[in-house]
């Protein structure tokens, strides 16, 4: 046995091998080690190998999925290996032939179908990315659903891609630069073009990949890989996979991944779904559906047509809450019909997955109806409502042949309805004239024994027979009682007799022959399903497509959004604009949330906001960078009016000190982050900036804050909030024709500091730093310290100008590029550190030495 367990493993060398025994699957040498260790199971030990013990340890097959989707978890991969024949037949081939094993699948995070393994609500993509000269092609599939898309991208675009997509496994051909940190598995083989585009047309039984649209040389490369992985993991039963959908890279909104994770889009910072833009958002009522909207708000389109096609279908029901809420309640009972269909084409489907899809198509039929009978139907109805009829025959044949709630399980079997196969009704009533003949039977012994705790029992190793209290089992033992001894447990002895057998013989064989009846009928019935898979696929994406669009009126309904206006140039006009997670949380608190308006226009496109902290300012840029999105993501917007021009790439960026808990060099992050925007933004893109350059000291952050605002402005020309705490800033409205200057208000009154986040024309009279300071607590001897400290600081800056006196004298940015940064004067920093009033006569004394002494050689050689 050991020998099959090495030749096993040693196919599949990189993963823990479940080696089917009986009812358990065991673990062997490091994989029992790994497994036990995750799993917190005990740790055995079995036999010998090279003279030290094996170490083992075993997971019943009933909770396996519990423990697989652990092991998923935790970055293993798990090789399942079954019995590919019973004892009986290996005892044939030998009395010391081992039970023939081989391994059946192999199971690894991009490829789960389990519903116990997937969240509903997100997609679960594999991707392979391959490297075809500049260009970087990607495959992704999510087998649970057979949804299949090939693109390629140029390298800086590739980190958008692959943040877009959060896949849950990668595979390469090689560790690019680009993958470094993601879940990655590295393969050499099926990564080539040209064998990819024979797979590909195999696959699909198409002549010419042209019907699906035309795909480069990297994306065929990519999708070479994936099915090679997906052959490599699925052995038999290869997934279900629907025709590649191209997905031109340029088709939509690139955000990067620093950007995805400032806006919070998909996770909050703090790492869960609640307080994401996501969560705020999602009103769907289906899995499908919620999976669709975090792909539309993953991926926002740059095509006018496609989002006024989406906000139609919103619009619609919008306006019609009766409509409205009755497509939510039919949806919301809809079974998942892409997932059960994805279980179904990869072998593992069961007759519950099939009732799934009887009840779901009936519904889509009925949903039909409800919609087609509208007047003035939206575009996008004429491509969704066809989808959902036309399965009537498939709905039909399930409906006749399964029973109303069909079990997961076939073991038992009983899920093909009555009257579907008259032979299988005649085996079943057989089967329950045999049951009630031994129910019969029980009463008869009773009497004929005389022992009215005589009971006719089944298990699993017995079969039927006759049990009886140890106390009255010797009237049975006698040679002549008619019963046949069987077993003698602690308190009870177990019997058999003639009449039991022969009855039990005809259940037995009725059951059998019953079982293997439904199975053969449940073959079909997937048969009939999957000849259909792909129809079936299009009503669940249409089915999800509504339910997005419904669940986007439901939101905009209950929080007064407004349909966003697109317009052919770069303006970002918006009126009343709110930021709807913090609009939730502060609702949730008894708090109201402030509105306030944006005008970004082509010669008015850089905002600099600035005002004291708490006061609303990182609130209010990524508000606006979120209403842009939501808006050609297809939704209405939290807003009283949106008027907007198609961004093509968003940008958001926090100075380093927010994100401190990254432990990185997070002023490096920040400053590669903010270099990747320079060299990306175009005109049509939009970019929030919130305090830029703060990782570092004060002169090296303004330095660098006041350069990128100047390059945003000057080179990018790209719509922008910058918000910064550097006052000095402001002297830049004076140059920089489309930059102009704005603060969140805040009032001190009686002596408290008052946030109105309200957002006004012109620059902060004030930074309120030392009112902020007391609103947290800081003790009053240190507040007072502090206000000296401050005074004298500004004494100093009326004297000289400030830090920023002298940059109005700079060259502009592009004469400026050549330039070395000035060094601060030394003796002025000298000077500004002495605390004049805290200093002895003596010490005054040493100080004046001190600015001598650098004035000196500050003058000399
Ligand atoms: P800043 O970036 O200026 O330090 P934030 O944007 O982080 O300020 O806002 C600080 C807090 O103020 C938020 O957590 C929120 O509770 C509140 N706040 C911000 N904007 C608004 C608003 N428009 N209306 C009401 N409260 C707001
Ligand atoms: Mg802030």
């Amino acid at each position: 046995m050991m020998a099959q367990y090495l030749a096993l493993k040693a196919e599949v060398a990189d993963c823990l091998l479940f080696y089917r025994m009986g009812d358990f699957f065991e673990m062997f040498f490091e994989d029992a080690r790994a497994a036990a260790l995750c799993l917190d199971i005990a740790l055995t030990a079995r036999g010998e190998h090279e003279g030290e013990p094996i170490p083992m340890c075993g997971v019943p097959i009933h909770a396996a999925e519990a423990y697989l989707a652990r092991l998923i978890k935790a970055g293993h991969r798990v090789a399942i290996a079954e019995q590919t024949e019973s004892p009986a037949e290996a005892k044939k081939r030998g009395s010391k032939s081992v039970v023939a094993r081989a391994i059946v699948r192999v199971v690894t995070a991009g490829t789960l179908t389990e519903e116990a393994l997937l969240d509903s609500r997100a997609a679960n993509w594999l991707v392979a990315v391959a490297r075809a000269g500049e260009l970087y092609g990607l495959a992704a599939a999510d087998v649970s659903t057979g949804r299949f898309e090939l693109t390629s991208v140029a390298a800086p675009a590739l980190d958008a891609e692959l943040a877009r997509l959060s896949a849950a496994e990668i595979v390469a051909p090689e560790p690019f630069d680009a993958l470094q940190g993601q879940p990655l598995r590295q393969r050499c083989d099926g990564f080539d073009s040209l064998s990819a585009e024979r797979r590909l047309k195999e696959r699909f039984g198409v002549a010419t990949l042209d019907g699906f649209g035309g795909f480069d040389r990297a994306a065929l490369a990519a999708a070479g890989g994936l099915l090679a992985y997906l052959d490599e993991v699925a052995r038999e039963t290869l997934p279900f996979l629907q025709p590649p959908l191209g997905r031109a890279a340029d088709g939509h909104m690139m955000i990067d991944a620093a950007t995805r994770e400032s806006l919070e889009l998909s996770v909050s910072a703090s790492g869960t779904r609640a307080g994401s833009l996501l969560a705020a958002v999602d009103r769907t009522v289906t899995g499908a559906g919620a999976r669709l909207l975090a792909a539309d708000i993953g991926a926002p389109l740059l095509g006018r047509p496609l989002i006024e096609a989406r906000l139609d279908l919103v619009s619609l029901f919008a306006g019609d809450a009766g409509l409205r809420d009755g497509l939510r309640r039919q949806l919301k009972a809809l079974p998942d019909i892409g997932r059960a269909l994805g279980r179904l084409a990869a072998g593992r489907g069961t007759p519950r997955d099939l009732g799934q899809l009887r009840d779901g198509l009936d519904e889509a039929r009925r949903l039909h109806d409800r919609l087609a009978a509208r007047a003035d139907p939206p575009m996008l109805f004429a491509e969704l409502l066809p989808t959902l009829v036309g399965h009537g025959a498939l709905v039909d044949l399930l409906s006749r042949a399964l029973v109303p709630s069909p079990p997961i399980d076939t073991a038992q079997g009983g899920y093909i309805a009555e009257g579907y196969d008259s032979a299988l009704d005649d085996l079943r009533a057989t089967g329950g004239e045999g049951r009630r003949a031994i129910a019969g039977l029980e009463a008869r012994f009773r009497q004929q024994t005389g022992i009215p705790t005589l009971k006719i029992r089944h298990n699993g190793v017995l079969g039927y027979h006759i049990e009886v209290p140890a106390k009255h089992a010797d009237r049975l033992m006698a040679a002549d009682s008619g019963f046949t001894h069987r077993q003698t447990l602690a308190g009870v002895v177990r019997f058999n007799a003639p009449d039991l057998h022969e009855q039990a013989l005809r259940v037995g064989q009725a059951g059998a022959h019953a079982l293997a009846a439904e199975a053969a009928h449940l073959e079909e019935l997937v048969a009939a399903a999957l000849a259909r898979a792909h129809a079936i696929a299009a009503a669940a994406d249409a089915l999800a497509r509504l339910d997005v669009a419904a669940a986007l009126a439901e939101r905009a309904a209950e929080g007064g959004w407004c349909r966003p206006h697109f317009v052919d140039h770069n303006c970002f006009e918006i009126e009343a604009g709110r930021h709807p997670v913090v609009e939730d949380a502060l609702r949730a608190s008894g708090e109201r949330f402030v509105a306030n308006d944006c005008g970004l226009s082509e010669d008015g496109r850089l905002w600099l906001v600035t005002g004291p902290n708490m006061g609303g300012k990182s609130t209010f840029l990524r508000q606006n960078a979120l209403i842009a999105l939501l808006a050609q993501a297809g939704s209405f917007v939290p807003a009283a009016k949106a008027t907007l021009g198609l961004v093509d790439r968003l940008f958001s960026r926090v100075g380093a000190s927010d994100n401190l808990a990254r432990g990185r060099s997070t002023f490096m992050v920040e400053m590669v982050e903010t270099a990747a925007i320079i060299a990306q933004a175009t005109e049509r893109s939009f970019v929030i900036l919130d305090e830029v350059g703060r990782g570092t000291s004060t002169y090296d952050g303004l330095a660098i804050a006041w350069a990128v605002v100047e390059a945003i402005h000057d080179r990018n020309r790209c719509r922008c909030l910058f918000a910064t705490h550097y006052h000095e800033l402001t002297r830049l409205a004076e140059r920089l024709d489309a930059l102009s200057l704005h603060h969140v208000r805040a009032r001190e009154w009686k002596g408290e500091l008052v946030f109105l986040h309200e957002v006004a024309t012109g620059p902060a009279d004030r930074s309120y730093g030392l009112a902020v300071a007391k609103l947290a607590g800081l003790p009053p001897p240190v507040l007072a310290r502090a206000r000296s400290v401050l005074a004298k600081l500004e004494e100093g800056r009326a004297a000289t100008g400030g830090i920023a006196a002298g940059l109005d004298d700079l060259p502009l940015f592009a004469a400026a590029l050549t330039q070395e940064e000035a060094a601060p004067d030394p003796l002025l920093a000298a000077l500004a550190e002495i605390d004049a009033d805290a200093l002895s006569p003596r010490e005054a004394l040493d100080a004046v030495y001190r600015l001598k002494r650098l004035a000196a050689e500050q003058s000399g050689p």
